[in-house]
């Protein structure tokens, strides 16, 4: 089919929940994807820090091949192989203990929200239910979700929004410790919000949001859907700060293109998660956690993280030589999550650079954000600078 014919029956068939879309992608390899009108372009977005690895990376699409070949779906009223080999991938990189499996960000965000709240009763606080959130926050879009998320433009149409949420600046540990009462029983973060505008907190905010945690007896949730496994340099995000949160959510890129969420937790928060308590009928299925192992056996064995970290540091010298001769104020981020900020609105410009073969995305009008695969190399690097560099010029910055 062509553009235009999928964009027809796009229109005409699924609900317009994604506005009008520039392209029709169908054919993926590394770092390149390609539309159906046949053209190539250099995918600096990655699905959205989805396809770590790049498109169809030959070890994950053999694991996805060769379960298939095997066995697509069992209840998890059963033993599933894959998925106890990627719980214990998990566990022994990191300082958690148990996963949970879902599908997607948001269900891992609902996972740990039930399970803060389930941990707080079974310690004896049986009316501790607010989770404080920060402004700007991302974490979903379900309504339990949406409601943690502290984004007015996220609730509007859906209101009421669920109770229990209390929302405080981002970055800011007066906020949070003025919040605290009685009634709180978990703190909610990104350790780096990315659809928010690429937002870094000061050095001292996480470790010190730790300390409130610890001081009041919260959970400490970090939603590092976007940012583990890899994409800060570290194999989970947390790591780079070097602070262990009580329960992590993660999804986009665990399973390098599948669909996987899943919520990781210290033993004792563990334990709340009793029989009966949760489930997800699809969560961990055999397809998805073959092709999520196969994804983390290949960041480690081929060094993903050092790669992360050096193409991020590649990247920024790089870019900051734009500086000075266009509207390019800052570079934020970290590892391979970064974020241009304009002092002018980006979004033309990110529409200019798909014309022009890369693609990026807008976010928060002034920040375009660059999620490149976390295999991403110096060449691909210095083509993204001159789609960007022309792009430039082409919208007159
Ligand atoms: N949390 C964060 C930090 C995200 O960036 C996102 C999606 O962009 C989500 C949660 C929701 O993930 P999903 O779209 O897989 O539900």
């Amino acid at each position: 089919m062509t553009t235009a014919e999928i964009k027809a029956w796009a229109t005409e068939y699924i609900m317009n929940t994604y506005g009008d879309r520039q392209l029709a992608l169908v054919k993926g390899e590394g770092a390149y994807v390609w539309s159906a009108d046949g053209k190539k372009y250099l995918d600096f977005l990655s699905g959205i820090a989805v396809n770590g690895l790049g498109h169809c990376h030959p070890k994950v699409v053999s694991a996805i091949q060769n379960q298939a070949e095997k066995l697509l779906h069992v209840s998890n009223l059963y033993y599933i192989e894959p998925q106890a080999q990627l719980a214990k991938l998990l566990v022994e990189n990191g300082d958690l203990d148990q996963c949970f499996f879902c599908n997607s960000g948001a269900e891992a965000n609902e996972a740990a929200i039930k399970i803060a709240r389930k941990f707080v009763k079974d310690s004896g606080r049986p009316k501790a239910n607010e989770i404080i959130t920060m402004n700007q926050s991302f974490h979903g879009r379900t309504m339990a979700t949406i409601s943690a998320t502290a984004q007015p433009k996220y609730h509007k149409g859906f209101e009421p929004m669920l109770p229990g949420f209390v929302y405080v600046p981002y970055d800011d540990l007066d906020a949070v410790e003025s919040a605290i009462n009685e009634n709180t029983c978990a703190i909610l973060v990104e350790p780096i919000q990315s659809e928010g505008g690429v937002n870094v907190p000061s050095s001292g905010y996480l470790s010190g949001l730790r300390d409130l945690c610890d001081r009041n007896e919260l959970v400490l949730i970090f939603d590092e859907v976007q940012t583990s496994p890899a994409r800060l340099g570290t194999f989970f995000g947390y790591q780079s700060w070097g602070i262990t949160p009580d329960v992590i959510t993660m999804a986009k890129s665990l399973g390098g293109g599948a669909p996987i969420g899943a919520m990781m937790a210290t033993r004792s928060v563990a334990e709340s998660f009793v029989p009966g308590t949760h489930a997800a009928t699809f969560g961990g299925n055999p397809l998805v956690t073959a092709a999520a192992t196969a994804t983390l056996e290949t960041i480690l064995e081929e060094d993903i993280c050092q790669n992360a970290t050096e193409m991020g540091d590649y990247m920024v010298n790089k870019f900051s030589t734009l500086k000075g001769r266009h509207p390019l104020t800052d570079i934020r981020g970290r590892g391979l999550l970064r974020g241009l900020v304009f002092s002018v609105d980006a979004k033309p410009l990110a529409a200019k650079c798909a014309d022009n073969g890369l693609i990026t995305i807008c976010t928060n009008d002034h920040v375009l954000r660059f999620l490149p695969p976390l295999n991403i190399g110096k060449q691909q690097i210095d083509e993204a600078y001159q789609l960007l560099e022309q792009s430039l010029a082409d919208v007159g910055l």
